[in-house]
C-alpha cells in the first residue's frame, strides 16, 4: 500500500489545503520552504509520466491555482514547481505529485541548479528525439 493512497483515504492525516474529488493538495512533511505543498491526484499513479491525461490535465490546473494561491498569502517571490520521476531523479514516494516549493531568496534550502556537462551532438540528438 502507497503512503499517499492511506493520506487520500484519510488513514494517515494531512495538513490539507485543497480537496476536490480528483485532487488533493497538502503540505509536504519536510517543509524544504515554508508553504512547501504537494499536489496530488486521488487516483494512484506511480509517476507523473504514467498519468491519464484527464489526471494530468487536473492536477497541472490546480497546481497552478494553488500556486498563485500560496504566492500571494505567503508573500514568496518565485517558486519552484517540480516532479520528480523513479528513484535516480530523487522520488521517493512512488505515488504521482507535484512539488510547489515557495522561494524566498537563492539561500533557500533547495538548490537546482544546471551544470555543464559533456557536449552533445545537437543534429544527431534532434533526429533521434524528433516526436513523430
Ligand atoms: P519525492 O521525493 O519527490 O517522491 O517527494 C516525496 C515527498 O513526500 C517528500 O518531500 C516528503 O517530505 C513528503 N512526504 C512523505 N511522507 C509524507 C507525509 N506523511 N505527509 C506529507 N508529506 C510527506
Ligand atoms: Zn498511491
Amino acid at each position: 500500500m502507497c503512503i499517499f493512497c492511506d493520506i487520500i483515504e484519510g488513514k494517515i492525516p494531512s495538513a490539507t489545503i485543497y480537496e476536490d474529488d480528483k485532487v488533493k493538495a497538502f503540505l509536504d512533511i519536510s517543509q524544504v520552504t515554508k508553504g512547501h505543498t504537494l499536489v496530488v491526484p486521488k487516483k494512484h499513479f506511480d509517476n507523473f509520466l504514467e498519468c491519464d491525461d484527464e489526471t494530468t490535465s487536473h492536477v497541472m490546473k490546480v497546481a497552478k491555482m494553488l500556486g498563485n494561491h500560496i504566492l500571494k498569502e505567503t508573500g514568496a517571490k518565485g517558486m519552484n514547481i517540480l516532479t520528480n520521476v523513479h528513484e535516480v531523479a530523487g522520488q521517493s514516494v512512488m505515488h504521482c505529485h507535484i512539488h510547489l516549493i515557495p522561494r524566498y531568496s537563492e539561500q533557500d534550502a533547495l538548490k537546482v541548479e544546471f551544470q555543464e556537462s559533456e557536449k552533445q551532438d545537437l543534429d544527431a540528438l534532434c533526429a533521434q528525439l524528433q516526436y513523430k
